[in-house]
């Protein structure tokens, strides 16, 4: 497809909430090494998720450095899928790696990810090959996490990846075909398919500030994950219903029988109350699990934007520096001068 002299784009999208303190870090690591792969250009997209703290000044000043970094500021915070796909929608890359801002996905693997691309691959992903630097708790959970929406839902999940890979622009354009409002972006990247290969890698600890996934933020995005791509947990009512159905039917021709051969026998309270709290019970989570998807087709069926772009900040001028220069973006100014 590219001859040998076409110099390619690749775009790193980065979303950032309140990434003051690790954001100047992130450059000094990243654009050596981008510098340092040959024949590629590359562009930085910063997303800018609503922040509260100075990181949107950092990434203007950033931006005003240097031209092939530009800015995307979202009207609020939207949540890191979200930012994501803001990020997506604006790259201008042949290829595109999202990555997180606290280099957590070390920008080492970017040459390999760059490598594996030339060789043909469509996806690369990069795989964690131990989670050794989370907690106990997060790590069983993640497990388990994996394997439930593996088994419920038709496009499994490769295990350990997170948003961080290599994904060609063929890839780019298919997801953007994706209109829904409610994004569960890893399971979106595994529902494209193409010609995917893995690359493992050690994934380090923060480098500064916190993790914005409290355990109630991953708990929804683990709904979001099961009910984005599995029906299952609606459908099973019916043969749970079922099943309770037929139990209630061979109670009820038990009592019959008991009746008809030992009589009237009134005492029975207990049994009675009992089954009632249960079906009770059942009733509500059959109810709640049918919300939740109601609650889905509510948030798609009201078809509003998934994000918002307040402004965009970019240098015009190559150099960068004294006038400080702000255009929506074009491919060429993506170009080092
Ligand atoms: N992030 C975002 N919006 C949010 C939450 C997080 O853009 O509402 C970004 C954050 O700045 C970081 C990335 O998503 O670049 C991953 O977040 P974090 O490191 O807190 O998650 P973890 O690594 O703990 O899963
Ligand atoms: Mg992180």
């Amino acid at each position: 497809m590219s001859g040998p002299f076409e110099v390619r784009l690749l775009s790193l999208v980065v979303p950032c909430y309140n990434e003051s303190q690790s954001i100047g870090n992130f450059f000094d690591c990243v654009i050596p090494v981008l510098e340092s792969i040959d024949a590629l250009r590359f562009e930085i997209v910063l997303v800018n998720d609503g922040s509260s703290d100075d990181t949107l000044d950092k990434l203007i000043t950033f931006s005003h450095r240097d031209a092939r970094v530009r800015v995307v500021d979202l009207t609020r915070n939207f949540g890191k899928e979200a930012a994501l796909t803001a990020g997506l929608d604006e790259a201008l890359g042949d290829a595109v790696i999202p990555i997180d801002a606290d280099l957590q996905d070390p920008p080492s693997l970017i040459p390999e990810l760059v490598m594996r691309w030339r060789e043909g691959a469509e996806v690369v992903l990069a795989q964690r090959s131990s989670r050794a630097c989370d907690s106990w708790l997060k790590r069983v959970t993640a497990d388990a996490y994996y394997r439930i929406h593996n088994k419920l839902s038709d496009q499994k999940l490769p295990v350990n990846v997170g948003d961080f890979r290599l994904m060609d622009r063929v890839v780019i354009n298919a997801l953007k075909q994706m209109p829904e409002r409610r994004r569960f972006m890893k399971g979106l990247f595994a529902w494209v398919g193409f010609n995917t290969v893995i690359v493992p890698y050690e994934r380090e600890p923060r480098i500064a500030g916190e993790s914005k996934f409290s355990g109630w933020r991953l708990w929804n995005l683990a709904l979001e994950g099961i009910t984005s791509f599995s029906t299952l947990p609606l459908r099973s009512w019916t043969y749970l219903g079922s099943a309770i159905a037929l139990l209630a039917f061979l109670y009820g021709t038990f009592i019959v029988l008991r009746t008809m051969v030992f009589g009237v026998d009134v005492p029975g309270y207990a049994s009675v109350l009992s089954l009632l709290l249960f079906f009770g019970g059942v009733q509500l989570i059959g109810l709640g699990v049918v919300g939740e998807y109601i609650g889905r087709i509510y948030d798609e069926a009201k078809g509003r934007p998934i994000y918002l772009v307040k402004r965009r900040y970019q240098e015009t001028r190559p150099q960068g520096g004294v006038s400080g220069g702000r255009k929506v973006v074009r491919l060429a100014s993506a170009k080092r001068g």
